[in-house]
């Protein structure tokens, strides 16, 4: 019998679901219309020995760094913020130091912390789920080894703000403080500029989101230029590939694509937000591109019936204080209206708890 680690037996098993995801894809906060047109046609002109040669990540992370306003060799390109996450976990943590994560919040920050046999203390969201800055501070001790942050937070939408992240950084010194700034790009605030001046803290960002390149996995972490020197030391060289390298330029050129993207994805969770209002579904403020919802009792039937309409949403309601909910994404205005109308005849057909049958 060959044993795993006993922090990986322990482990609690994620299982986002990996297939059969048919419909309009409200679940898994994409972008909804895909990329920019100018990556595909960057993708058609890859010539066969870029892919025979390992991938050249070095003057893609100075135009990044240069599109970012950071110095390069403070930025690392990762695939996906989960290998940022990932990697912070692995440069930071040993068995028994500790771990402090607001929840709810994205899964893969317990999921790596806890595999280096690091003890992960969750502190539960205000009664808002607002963060529990207080709460935070609170239970910092010489033990506390990383912090983890989701600004804006999945799956509430809630955002930590700023001063409250300055706080954190200062009072935990002993203490990485990642700011997950996955969803940045639908709410507009960030700490990246604060990372030239903060030793301790890591700024992730994706190109998952907006961007529309969660199929080719790439992402970025932004550190203090010491600290991203241990962080590179764990990592591949070769963790970003070369198709995504010369895509993700591409995207960044095209400012039109993601302006536009965002604005209606903004507009689309005004109205959807506005909608939940008028079904009297309690949701709640997002700065994402989703809204999370609470449907009540019958979040399975409001889930099903929504696939019946060809619309995917998430069942959120086994995340920490989220009994009952859904989180839904805001794709285009088009889609935006799709959605409303099946919410409508959703709401009708089980009227979940809180709205008159
Ligand atoms: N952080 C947060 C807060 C997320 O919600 C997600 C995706 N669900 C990620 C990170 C993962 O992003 P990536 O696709 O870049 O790995």
């Amino acid at each position: 019998m060959l044993e795993a680690r006993e922090a990986v037996r322990r482990l609690k098993e994620y299982h986002p679901p990996l297939g059969g995801r048919l419909g309009l894809r409200l679940d898994f906060n994409e972008n909804t219309v895909g990329c920019s047109p100018r990556v595909l046609e960057r993708l058609r002109q890859l010539q066969f020995d870029q892919l025979a040669r390992y991938p050249e990540r070095e003057s893609v992370e100075r135009q990044v760094a240069a599109h970012l306003g950071v110095d390069p060799a403070g930025l690392l390109l990762t695939n996906g913020v989960d290998e940022a996450i990932h990697l912070v976990c692995e440069t930071y943590l040993e068995p028994a130091d500790e771990v402090l994560i607001g929840v709810p919040t994205f899964s893969m920050y317990e999921i790596y912390a806890a595999a280096t046999g690091a003890r992960v203390v969750t502190i539960p969201a205000r009664a808002d789920f607002s963060y529990p800055t207080d709460d935070v501070l609170a239970r910092i001790s010489p033990r506390t080894r990383l912090i983890a942050i989701a600004n804006p937070n999945n799956p509430t939408g809630a955002v930590v703000a700023r001063g409250d992240l300055l706080r954190i950084l200062r009072a935990a010194s002993d203490a990485a403080v990642l700011v997950d700034e996955a969803y940045f790009d639908f709410y507009g605030e960030s700490l990246l500029a604060d990372v030239a001046s903060h030793f301790n803290l890591f700024v992730a960002r994706t190109f998952s989101k907006a961007y529309g390149l969660a199929g080719l996995r790439i992402g970025v972490l932004v550190g203090s230029v010491a600290q991203m020197a241990m962080v590179r030391r764990v990592g591949s060289p070769y963790n970003v590939n070369a198709v995504a390298l010369p895509c993700l330029l591409e995207a960044l050129a095209d400012h039109e694509y993601v302006r536009q993207y965002v604005t209606e994805v903004r507009q689309g969770r005004e109205q959807l937000e506005q909608e939940l209002r008028s079904l009297k579904l309690r949701f709640w403020a997002s700065q994402a591109n989703f809204v999370l919802v609470s449907v009540g009792e019958r979040h399975d039937a409001f889930v099903r019936a929504m696939r019946e309409r060809g619309i995917l949403v998430r069942d959120r309601s086994r995340d920490p204080g989220c009994d009952g909910c859904v989180r839904i994404s805001v794709g285009s205005n088009e889609q935006t209206e799709q959605l409303i109308v099946a919410l409508r005849e959703v709401v009708r057909a089980i009227a979940p708890a809180g709205v008159p049958a």
